[in-house]
């Protein structure tokens, strides 16, 4: 990204220009042929060599695209374990499922973004195909279910709307009351163990609507892919390019969908041992400025291997700091073996999952956010 670009924008600043969670529309943007990310992409495509940093390497290697990388060379590879960490969790929180209904939904009310929902990006198909439109209808009115604008403040004032505002709700009222630092200013979490009663509820209520909204997407992405199969004259490679980038989009929405239902399907019920899963409120300063659910990997090297090193031909990793394993010693961990940094990391991990109540938070939000890629993935193993 050129160095002047993030000064030409005053509030979100370089942030605006992220596409943290799959927000890139594809075709469906009219600025598609000359955005300077979709050029450098397009560009990468066909490259000998491409340099990426490791979360964009394990996202694209996440998301199966045909044309990834088979040869890689991580450097820097004792940040491998953090950023896998960060790229195989889900959080269902109310900053992630805000923006799940923005692309599906558009923008509501005063709201002026340059974003369209998914029924303005798929107008020409929907007006073609009957069925493909009833889906479509049925997901933009399930989405309607999710967070809304002004969601933190009205749970607040204790009046949620909807099941996953409701759920969020109940959340917040878990953490602050197992907490013992309200008034420290930092994030506080605790984790996913004893829920009360109306946690419980909540997290049924907001799994059946979750469920509700992944029906119609399934639907639509089959009727996207009967209409490329049985191409009609007005197709043209536009079209279809667009098609394409909302089934892609949309496929990105299901896996995170089924991550999420995973998620609140264990509110309540059998923890898994391969996850740890918390509840948090993410602050500043004392503001809220997120609240959700969490589940990372115990081990995130797991699907790291399956996701990124056993399809690729050739993975080498280096750092200044990696330690291999004594000669004759037997692997620790997963299919590998593990750093002693790793180790440690998953010794916290094994403490966290079986802490008792009343944990607090002692890092600040924003460390977390930088090692973070933005992209929440599926929960693959
Ligand atoms: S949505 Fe448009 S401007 Fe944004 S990254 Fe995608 S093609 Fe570029």
């Amino acid at each position: 990204m050129p160095g002047w670009l993030p000064s030409l924008f005053r509030r979100a600043g370089a942030t605006a220009l992220t596409d943290r969670r799959g927000e890139c529309v594809y075709a469906g943007c009219p600025h598609y042929r000359k955005c300077f990310i979709e050029r450098a992409e397009r560009a990468g495509r066909e490259a000998d060599l491409v340099i990426a940093n490791h979360a964009l390497v394990m996202v694209n290697a996440a998301r199966g695209r045909p044309d990834a990388p088979t040869r890689i060379l991580f450097d820097e590879g004792h940040h491998l374990f953090d950023a896998a960490d960060s790229t195989f969790a889900a959080a269902l929180t109310g900053q992630e499922a805000i923006e799940m209904r923005r692309w599906i939904v558009g923008p509501e009310g005063k709201s002026r973004g340059r974003r369209r929902g998914l029924a303005a990006r798929l107008l020409d198909v929907c007006s073609y195909d009957d069925q493909g439109a009833e889906a479509l209808d049925a997901a933009v009115e399930a989405a309607r279910a999710l967070p809304s604008d002004g969601w933190l403040g009205r749970l607040a004032e204790g009046a949620p709307f909807g099941p996953v505002e409701a759920l969020l709700h109940e959340v917040r009222g878990t953490v602050y009351a197992r907490s013992k630092a309200q008034e420290a200013g930092y994030g506080l979490e605790t984790e996913l163990a004893e829920p009360d009663a109306a946690l419980i509820a909540a997290a049924t209520a907001a799994l059946e609507s979750l469920e509700a909204l992944a029906k119609p997407l399934a639907a639509l992405v089959r009727r996207l892919e009967a209409i490329l199969e049985n191409a009609p004259d007005w197709l043209d490679s536009q079209a279809r390019a667009r098609v394409e980038g909302a089934i892609t989009g949309l496929t990105w929405r299901r896996e995170t969908l089924s991550a999420w239902i995973g998620l609140l399907g264990r509110v309540g019920g059998v923890a898994d041992p391969d996850f740890v899963d918390w509840l948090a409120i993410d602050r500043v300063e004392g503001r809220e400025y997120d609240i959700g659910l969490h589940r990372h990997w115990l081990d995130p090297t797991r699907p790291l291997a399956r996701a990124v090193l056993e399809p690729a031909h050739g993975v080498l990793v280096t750092s200044a700091t990696l330690r291999g394993p004594k000669a004759g010693r037997a692997p620790r961990h997963g299919p590998g073996r593990c750093t002693c940094r790793q180790r440690s990391a998953i010794s916290r991990r094994r403490a966290r999952s079986t802490m008792g109540r009343n944990r607090k938070c002692s890092s600040s939000p924003t460390s977390r956010a930088a090692t973070s890629p933005g992209w929440r993935g599926p929960m693959q193993g």
